[in-house]
């Protein structure tokens, strides 16, 4: 019985105490101790005393030590780039911002994440462990970077992983931003599975999670990309991609802003344009209300499909500014349950983001410490342990 497995046990919640230990092992009390002693000499677990005391000695429980190691979560945006710290416990301790824009490139931008990272791990007396981060296009989730995303100049194969993993010596995962999203509000906010997270802002993305920590990332990594569909509707509108006519063209914040003559970018303000669009829509402007209303039906027609083909428990809509998210979650509404069927609408719940702005950082964190807790991440934590236990020990 290796002492990973008794780890695991206290890592999952499957066992908070000495005797729970024996009891699912079938080891000796005074050999699970003497494990138990070897994992608290290691920092990895503590035992606290709880003051529920029934009668008796009060009762002690084995959990582990938040402050054990430390997890990055990178959330890689239009904008700027966000840099969050989190505990093994999946609490945030600190959030710094890289202020570069995607379109400085990925040398910029990274060597901003890995001063920032450094920066902020430097007071913190605990090991960094893993890395985690999102990035704004179809990413490669198997080596770690992006490919042909259309709003990443000069991203497009760039090693991200690979980098990062290089000049900060632990495992870095990249993922596709909303798969980060549909983490966060399955696993995080706690919303049901199947989850399918789409995202509306400057473009269109969807993310599913089947069941916890479970991303449907596809062979490739590609799957969810929904803003490239090709939509009925306006067939003849050149998207930022290249083809004509796909549903991010005619249905994103951008492409009615454009349309609306409201310009992106104003000097340094980037969000210039869906900020004055949710203004209009909230002053009543029947123009700027009817052209979101209809990108909503657009949205709510593809949306109907992957209702359909996937039969999610819960749709999550994100990304919208929140003046703008009521007119746009009553038209997807108002789509899917008009040309989905019954059977896949009848207990499907369509609600908008609980965590927002925070869904990114939120769900990378929460798949860091997946990560980390995994039977390989496991075996690294206890081989760093301060050197003082191995993994077969
Ligand atoms: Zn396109």
């Amino acid at each position: 019985m290796s002492l990973r497995t008794v780890l695991q046990l206290v890592v999952h919640g499957e066992a908070t105490s000495r005797a729970d230990i024996a009891r699912r092992t079938g080891l000796a009390r005074s050999t699970v101790s003497q494990q138990v002693e070897l994992l608290i000499g290691s920092g990895l677990v503590e035992e606290v005393v709880t003051s529920a005391s029934v009668r008796g000695r009060p009762p002690r429980l084995l959990r582990v030590r938040a402050a054990a190691g430390l997890l990055v979560a990178v959330d890689v945006d239009v904008p700027a780039t966000r840099v969050a710290v989190a505990d093994l416990a999946g609490n945030t301790l600190a959030v710094g911002v890289v202020d570069r824009p995607v379109d400085d490139g990925p040398e910029a931008v990274l060597a901003g994440v890995v001063d920032q990272v450094r920066r902020s791990v430097a007071g913190l007396d605990a090991p960094l462990l893993q890395v985690v981060v999102g990035l704004p296009g179809p990413v490669d989730f198997v080596h770690g970077y992006a490919v042909r995303p259309p709003i990443m100049p000069g991203w497009d194969g760039h090693p991200v992983g690979e980098r990062l993993r290089a000049a900060l010596g632990v495992p870095v995962l990249v993922d596709n931003d909303v798969n980060l999203m549909a983490v966060g509000e399955a696993d995080v906010a706690g919303v049901d599975p199947p989850l399918l997270f789409v995202r509306i802002g400057a473009g269109i993305g969807s993310g599913l999670v089947t069941g916890p920590f479970q991303v449907h990332r596809g062979a490739d990594g590609a799957a969810g990309d929904i803003g490239h569909v090709r939509t009925s509707a306006r067939s003849e509108v050149l998207c930022r991609c290249g083809k004509t006519g796909c549903l991010e063209a005619t249905a994103s914040l951008r492409a009615i802003a454009a349309d609306l003559g409201i310009p992106e970018v104003r000097g340094a303000d980037r969000e210039h344009g869906q900020r004055t669009l949710a203004a209009r829509v909230a002053a009543g402007d029947p123009v700027a209300v009817h052209r979101i209303r209809q990108a909503a039906a657009e949205i709510g027609d593809v949306v109907a499909g992957l209702v359909h083909f996937f039969n999610p428990r819960t749709l999550v809509l994100g990304g919208a500014l929140s003046s703008l998210r009521d007119e746009v979650l009553a038209g997807v509404r108002a789509s899917v349950y008009e040309n989905a069927l019954p059977l896949a609408t009848r207990k499907l719940v369509i609600t908008t983001s609980q965590l927002d702005g925070e869904a990114v950082l939120r769900g990378a964190v929460a798949l860091a410490v997946q990560e980390v807790f995994s039977p390989d991440g496991l075996s690294g934590l206890l081989a760093r342990g301060g050197g003082r236990v191995s993994p077969g020990s």
